[in-house]
């Protein structure tokens, strides 16, 4: 068995994420890594919240707090949302940490003793009312081109032109909108990767054959305009301290790493967090990341935007500070899930943000839905119409109602456990061969991480179920021949618990009702083999079982109507 480290983008602290950024990363790497337990791998699944930079800075301003105050209470918003939709990170951590601030520092010292870090002077935009080096986007001003007023130092979002904020006419703080701004030199520390492209351009023709194309086009297509130089500090009072033992100068001036510096360290860093939350357990972190053995295999997960920092930047990042990290085998990409054929917006409040969609509805039709409609191969598009079909026929109608009628029906002819009835005839044998034969497909998907076709899958296990359910009608059977309709409902009795077994990894919660209709004693299952799945006997006879309510309730058109109206349901 292998041992799987698996990661998903770090969310910005700033805000809660909208259901676009729960599909893009976390979502997916949590289905894969239940899956992956449950079929018996070791596991350790690893996020945090990205937590430096001015956006953090300036949000904490708004909110009149300290920005480590700020930080503390909106990591808490967050990883309760997470929880909430079942997300079973080995560890959520922090850029913040200790560990992180310790480890970034270790491999830019590294990165310095091998030549890859200059110093160089800029010249950058000061705020004399703000007292502080202003980021380009953070200056406001005329378009030089196209003459919009709101241009920002880096694009004109109008004319959609590159800017530098010099280009700017009557220039102006974003933060203050004082325009008392001046130009001064500045020193900054520079990723020297123009010297590392040679080596991060073999590294991927190494191994980017093995990634989905979307994340190795984008990687190669980095790479042929090659690798810039980037400066890796900033003047901020929030982030990683530039370490003053290497740099004493720049450390007294209070120079911080840039945000895409420390932020993709923070995987390794919350691993050593992991480690550091239960010193008793002696959790061994650098097993996964430090001269790790072949027979770990890192899977990161991320939205097609990030793609370029994993797999450019942050791997120069590591190679240069030529020391055995653990580099990413498989870069799991995703398109973008819009909202009506527009984007979801933090900014602009448009779409659904994922604490408000688990005050509408519990975390399982989120996740199936998101999954069954993840946006692997081209974007998708969220709607209610669509929302509401998914949900109504394939959780409420095909899997919920199966579970339902079944035992109730089998309650109401047979009582309270698991009906003997007739020996399981060729009906059986071919239902036995066909979910056989689906569970094949659905574990070939989730193991090459197809996540819509895992999906497929599972809803053709549950769709096999109703088409026996209606061919043998044990409603009819019943009246004639009560025998076959105990074997019809004991059949159908076994698939609830292949159910409740396979379908975890997409609805946890959902799963564990269907597992606890059954008084079975505990047989430590967590997974059903092609010969069990053929059997169709996980569940004997004679075995007590309660009938839970409703899995899944409708959407009702009064539903829909109401968050039409309240989200705004229309093309963008
Ligand atoms: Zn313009």
């Amino acid at each position: 068995m292998a041992r799987h480290l698996i990661t998903s983008a770090l969310p910005y602290i700033n805000g809660i994420k909208h259901l676009g950024n729960m599909v893009g990363s976390m979502l997916p790497a949590d289905v894969y890594s239940r899956y992956l337990r449950q079929t018996g791998h070791e596991v350790l699944f690893i996020c945090a919240t990205d937590e430096h930079g001015t956006p953090a800075e300036l949000a904490a301003q708004e909110a009149g707090l300290p920005v480590s105050e700020f930080c503390a209470q909106a990591h808490d918003a967050q990883k309760a949302v997470y929880d909430g939709f079942g997300l079973s990170f080995d560890h959520f951590g922090r850029s913040s940490s200790p560990q992180n601030r310790e480890i970034t520092q270790e491999i830019a010292r590294e990165l310095q003793r091998n030549g890859f870090i200059e110093e160089r002077s800029i010249r950058q935009v000061y705020s004399n009312t703000d007292g502080r080096f202003l980021p380009d986007r953070y200056i406001v001003g005329t378009c030089p081109h196209c003459g919009y007023d709101k241009a920002r130092g880096d694009q004109c979002e109008n004319c959609t032109r590159v800017l530098d904020p010099t280009d700017l006419l009557e220039p102006r703080s974003a933060i203050s909108g004082s325009a008392d701004l001046e130009v001064r030199e500045t020193r900054h520390l520079f990723l020297l990767q123009s010297k590392l492209t040679g080596e991060v351009e073999r590294w991927i023709a190494d191994h980017g054959d093995d990634w989905p194309v979307l994340a190795s086009s984008i990687a190669r297509k980095w790479l042929t305009e090659g690798l810039q130089d980037r400066s890796i500090t900033r003047d901020l009072e929030w982030g990683v301290p530039v370490p003053a033992d290497v740099w004493p100068e720049l450390a007294a001036e209070g120079k911080v790493f840039y945000v895409w510096f420390d932020a993709p360290i923070e995987y390794i860093g919350a691993t050593k967090e992991w480690a550091d939350a239960a010193p008793a357990e002696r959790r061994d972190w650098k097993s996964w990341w430090y001269e790790a053995d072949e027979s770990v295999r890192y899977t990161q997960f991320m939205a097609k935007d990030n793609v370029p920092f994993h797999t450019v930047m942050f791997p120069a990042t590591i190679l240069g500070s030529r020391r055995p990290w653990k580099k990413v085998d498989y870069v799991k990409a995703f398109n973008w899930l819009t909202y009506y054929g527009g984007k979801f917006s933090t900014s602009q409040k448009r779409g659904i943000f994922t604490d408000v969609a688990l005050e509408l509805l519990p975390a399982d039709y989120w996740r199936y839905f998101l999954m069954a409609h993840a946006p692997e191969s081209d974007d998708s598009s969220f709607t209610w119409d669509l929302f509401a079909s998914v949900v109504n026929k394939d959780l409420a109608d095909t899997l919920g109602n199966f579970v339902n009628r079944v035992l109730s029906f089998s309650r109401k002819r047979f009582g309270d456990d698991v009906p003997a009835g007739a020996a399981a005839g060729e009906a059986e044998a071919r239902l036995g061969e066909q979910i056989a034969g689906l569970l094949a497909e659905y574990e070939a998907q989730l193991d090459a991480l197809n996540f819509r076709k895992a999906a497929q899958a599972l809803r053709a296990l549950w769709s096999a179920g109703n088409a026996y359910l209606d061919e043998k009608a044990p409603w009819q059977q019943v009246k004639t021949d009560p025998e076959a309709a105990a074997l019809t409902l004991r059949t159908a009795m076994n698939l609830i618990r292949l159910y409740a077994v396979v379908s975890e990894p997409f609805i946890p919660t959902a799963a564990a009702a269907m597992r606890g209709a059954f008084a079975l004693p505990t047989d430590g299952r967590t997974w059903i083999t092609g010969e069990e799945a053929r059997a169709l006997d996980l569940v004997p006879a004679g075995t007590p079982f309660t009938v839970p309510p409703v899995l899944f309730a409708k959407i009702t058109d009064e539903d829909l109507s109401a968050w039409t109206a309240r989200f705004g349901g229309t093309e963008a």
